[in-house]
């Protein structure tokens, strides 16, 4: 409840974008380039919008390269390796250009077609682009970079991690889950480890599984640090299944069952 208005709000549309869809279109985006990133933009007043965007989306690059230790080292994304993001100035305006239906439900759509193409497509309506899912899909276009293909781990973890950037949403979970765990409200780490967040119907499940994702991820790296966290996602880099990982990084963790009990006792205690 707390998590999932964000999506319905802002309404993140995320697909397949290849050139040719704004082919014919292009010479209507403005740009805006830095490092990493390239801003498109339709209309001129929304310069300062995009000046933001662009400003922002380096700041989220660049956080997240400190945490999993890996951007520093790593020349990447610069250039034609850019992601883009697209930014459209309103929803009418975004259906018409693109021919998309009425999303009017809101939500985002499998991240896959965004993350293959390093493609985030938006319009802004409301103030939580720029603190959320910006920094959201920044994380899953990196992560997915990081991990690498082919790599098999719980989609809570991602999701934990995309919402490290969030502004507030934290402050919220924390604030909530304690009521939440005390009434046996959430999700045992073994359903969680399965749950696929995209086939849910359960609105309440799904605010429960970003909130309980965003904490667990948020208490590995409070209570054990951002060098154990580091070594945990290089692990998972190289290779390690998400179980085999966590012991290494985590001694503490001698099962996932453990790491729940830590979890919950540390939120117990906030
Ligand atoms: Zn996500």
């Amino acid at each position: 409840m707390f998590l999932q208005p964000k999506y319905i709000k802002i309404f993140l549309v995320l697909f397949f974008l290849p050139s040719l869809v704004f082919a014919s279109e292009i010479k209507e985006w403005q740009q805006k380039k830095s490092e990493h990133f390239v801003v498109y933009y339709t209309l001129p007043d929304q310069d300062s919008l995009a000046g933001e965007v662009s400003r922002m989306a380096e700041h989220y690059y660049k956080v997240l390269g400190e945490l999993i230790g890996y951007i520093r080292y790593e020349n990447f994304w610069t250039w034609d390796q850019r992601a883009l993001i697209y930014i459209y100035a309103d929803q009418k305006n975004f259906m018409q250009k693109t021919g998309q239906p009425a999303w009017s439900s809101g939500g985002s759509a499998d991240h896959s077609y965004l993350l293959k193409n390093r493609v985030i497509v938006t319009y802004v309506q409301a103030d939580g682009f720029i603190d959320g899912v910006l920094p959201h899909e920044i994380t899953h276009l990196v992560m997915r970079d990081f991990w690498g293909t082919g790599k098999d781990f719980p989609q809570w973890f991602d999701e934990g991690m995309a919402q490290l950037n969030e502004t507030h949403k934290r402050d919220d979970v924390n604030r909530i889950f304690p009521k939440i765990i005390k009434i046996q409200g959430y999700i045992p780490i073994q359903v969680l480890q399965k749950m696929d967040v995209y086939r849910e119907t359960d609105k309440n499940a799904v605010a429960i599984f970003y909130g309980q994702s965003l904490s667990m991820v948020d208490f590995m790296i409070k209570i054990y640090g951002a060098d154990q966290f580091a070594y945990f996602c290089r692990q998972l880099r190289d290779g390690g299944s998400f179980e085999e990982s966590l012991r290494r990084a985590y001694p503490a963790f001698s099962s996932l069952e453990e790491f729940e009990k830590k979890w919950l006792r540390y939120m117990k205690n906030k």
